[in-house]
């Protein structure tokens, strides 16, 4: 997008055309402003739609622009951080409502998904986060029984069950979450688009908002060329914010990943590898992550930016890396590359804000938005619509709080990233 190769890659490549769209010029109403045309602006559209609303998504540039477009596309239900721990740092009357809210979340991708006939590789077989050396079995175990005390439906492999799932033997077991899968991200936002429209929502892109003004009743969002006035503002830019409400962006440290896709693989390559095709991911801290798509290539994707010394310094240990894990792999080059920027917060769970009178949004799922980006967009369509108030979100009202140090974290996410990929090539 934007003739840039890297910013979403493969997904671009293989994703079904987008809705056509044009930017917004003039003057239009509406009962609903959406900002931000991800998975959480597209969602709330879609169901204000359906529930008879008249909505307008403002998209800055494209549909799936942001982070919903450049992912690796890991449908995940829960957390980063472990079951028992949200409790704590939400307390008792949340953190159950989001452990299930969120526990439940891929399922509500894959039945919208199916509903609205959303052509965006859907597999829905579960994945596998593959414990490297003792700790991170250990940590797995944990989280295994922390999910099963909880009634989910995930299941610990030993090493060799590992093996025979994922293909190598560089595992000491991993965790089977039976409740999630993999899409093809850039196509679900793409699916999510074509129907809300269908729904009756209007999208407009490269309509960046530049200006809000409140007259007590109703917001005016300006663009460059038009307006937007309606009673309700959902904003939905996450950790792609810009001009509009920075304190979003402000609350946020970026945390740059990349992928790298293989062209599609033999039958026999293909069979050595995920033969069931869940997504994968590690337990390290600088995290790998892979994946099939539905034409055979393999996506291996790692923290770091492709850009400046990012660039040959990430693709190199990609190289290494695969071949290392899967030595059948070793003469395969990446024929696409792509990286993007997620949004992390100082613990790790997301935000729901109140950025003025009926302005309202979701934000900071920390590497984890397919799903929890699909419900909170629902969530804030139900409280647009009276369905629910604050009080029955599955996430506390909270002021935006600036991430300390968050310029200093962001040179140490890249630079840490490159560093260890550089280290990787010495031991
Ligand atoms: C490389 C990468 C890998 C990831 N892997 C996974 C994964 O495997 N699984 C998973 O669940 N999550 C993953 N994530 C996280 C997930 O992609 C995000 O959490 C999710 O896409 C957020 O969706 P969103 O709709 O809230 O925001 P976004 O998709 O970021 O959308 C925000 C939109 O707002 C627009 N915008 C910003 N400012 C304005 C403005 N002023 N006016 C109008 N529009 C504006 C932007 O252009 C953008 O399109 C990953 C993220 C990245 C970057």
């Amino acid at each position: 997008m934007k003739n840039d190769p890297r910013s979403h890659g493969l997904w671009e490549r293989t994703a079904p055309p987008p809705p056509v769209t044009r930017a917004l010029d003039g003057e239009v109403t509406a009962d609903v402003a959406v900002i931000g045309a991800g998975f959480t602006g597209l969602s709330a559209a879609l169901h204000l739609a359906e529930d008879g609303m008249k909505v307008v998504v403002l998209e800055a540039a494209e549909i799936g622009f942001g982070g919903s477009g450049r992912n690796v596309g890991l449908v995940n239900a829960g957390l980063w951080v472990m079951p028992d721990e949200i409790p704590a740092v939400l307390g008792d009357t949340y953190g159950p409502r989001v452990l299930d809210l969120l526990g439940g979340a891929p399922r509500v991708v894959f039945d919208l998904i199916a509903r609205h006939n959303i052509q965006c590789e859907a597999t829905p077989v579960g994945t596998l986060h593959c414990a490297v050396g003792d700790d991170g079995l250990a940590e797995l175990k944990e989280r295994a029984r922390q999910w099963q005390a909880r009634g989910a439906p995930v299941r610990l492999l030993d090493a060799a069950e590992t093996a025979h799932k994922v293909g190598t033997t560089a595992y000491t077991g991993s965790l089977l979450d039976e409740r999630a899968g993999t899409v093809q991200p850039l196509a679900y936002a793409r699916g999510l688009a074509h129907a809300a429209i269908k729904a009756g929502a209007t999208i407009y892109t490269e309509s960046p908002v530049v200006g809000a003004d409140d007259d007590g009743t109703q917001w005016r969002l300006r663009t460059a060329s038009g307006s937007v006035t309606a009673p309700w503002v959902i904003v939905a830019t996450n950790a792609y914010t810009m001009a509009m409400w920075p304190q979003l962006r402000a609350e946020l440290v970026h945390l740059p990943y990349f992928n790298l896709a293989t062209r599609p693989l033999s039958d026999n390559l293909r069979r050595s590898i995920l033969p069931e095709r869940q997504g994968a991911w590690d337990t390290k801290e600088i995290l790998s992550s892979f994946r099939f798509d539905q034409e055979g290539r393999f996506i291996f994707g790692s923290v770091g930016a492709l850009r400046g010394p990012g660039l040959p310094i990430h693709r190199n240990w990609g190289r290494r890396a695969m071949a290392k894990l899967f030595p059948q792999l070793k003469d395969v080059e990446f024929e696409t590359e792509w990286y993007g920027k997620i949004g992390m917060t100082v613990d790790n769970v997301p935000r729901f804000h109140r950025l003025g009178r009926n302005v309202v949004s979701f934000s900071g799922y920390n590497g984890r938005g397919i799903a929890p980006g699909t419900v909170f967009g629902r969530c804030l369509a139900q409280l647009v619509t009276g369905k629910i108030g604050d009080a029955d979100l599955p996430l506390p009202l909270t002021e935006p709080q600036a991430a300390p140090l968050r310029a200093a974290k962001e040179v140490y996410y890249e630079v840490g990233a490159q560093l260890a990929h550089v280290a990787s090539a010495r031991f």
